[in-house]
């Protein structure tokens, strides 16, 4: 049993116009077991929270914590929060020229892990994984988003989930970009990790609509940097019938 604990986290990033507060105190418990999804509206800070949870250096902790099982997060390199566990999917957003998903995806679990993976049983896995996602073999062979569509930078993501096998992960927007066979092939992909029972996730998004497959036990409301509200899974359904205005609306007054 683990638990990721974020505790009145705030974070500002630096503007034109000098330093933004974008998170205003963040409170949020990930225990293991547990599916977490965070939804709020455009540029409510969503994505700069899993940033910060990232390690990435544009986004400047000011208070706060991010503890896993009591140990501070915000203290250790990026690689050191994989080690510990953590996954983060955009982790490596960027191209990588020359390094194929194959040698990317042994490199991350070698640094995950600590050793190589055996190379047998390595080759299957990887092999199982493309085939879970629906992906060809010769995907293993292409450069690292190079050239991806968008559901193919999605199906790497969870492909990358399925190898490295974390305690928690954070998907941002898991399901931008997705057509409907693309959305049910990543969400079981994800499902795939959740039923191992002793994983958490915390899964952002802006739409209700992956929410149909991926089901969580909590819902968070986010707003201008904070929690503005928490419930169970009908608090998606209300948001799908409602949208954040009320949330919103009260935020700004
Ligand atoms: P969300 O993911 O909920 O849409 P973001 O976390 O991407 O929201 O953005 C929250 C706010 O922070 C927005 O107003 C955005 O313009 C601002 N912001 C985020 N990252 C940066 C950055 N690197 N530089 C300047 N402003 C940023
Ligand atoms: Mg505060
Ligand atoms: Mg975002």
């Amino acid at each position: 049993m683990a638990t990721l604990d974020i505790r009145d986290l705030h974070v500002e990033v630096d503007t034109e116009d000098g330093p933004k507060e974008i998170l205003r105190g963040v409170d949020l418990t990930v225990k293991s077991g547990e599916t977490h999804a965070i939804m709020g509206p455009n540029g409510s800070g969503k994505s700069t929270l899993a940033y910060s949870i990232a390690g990435h250096p544009k986004y400047k902790v000011t208070g706060g914590s991010v503890t896993l099982d009591g140990t501070d997060v915000l203290g250790m390199t990026v690689d050191q929060r994989a080690r510990a566990g953590l996954f983060l999917a955009m982790q490596y957003p960027v191209e990588i020229p020359g390094v194929s998903v194959a040698n990317f995806l042994r490199a991350a679990k070698t640094a995950v892990d600590g050793e190589s993976p055996k190379l047998r049983t390595w080759i299957k896995d990887v092999n199982d994984a493309l085939e879970g996602l629906k992906l060809d073999k010769q995907f293993a062979q292409r450069s690292v988003n190079d050239g991806f569509s968008g559901g193919e930078k999605k199906r790497h993501e969870i492909v990358q989930l399925d190898l490295l096998n974390p305690k928690f992960a954070v998907l941002d927007e898991t399901d931008s970009g997705l057509d409907i066979d693309a959305l049910r092939i990543v969400a079981d992909g994800v499902n795939k990790f959740t039923s191992q029972g002793d994983r958490g996730l915390l899964l952002i998004t802006h739409y209700t609509r992956i929410l149909r497959y991926i089901k969580p036990d909590f819902v968070h409301v986010f707003v201008a940097g904070r929690v503005a509200d928490e419930g169970g899974p009908e608090l998606a359904e209300q948001l799908e019938a409602e949208g954040y205005d009320k949330y919103v609306r009260a935020a700004t007054v």
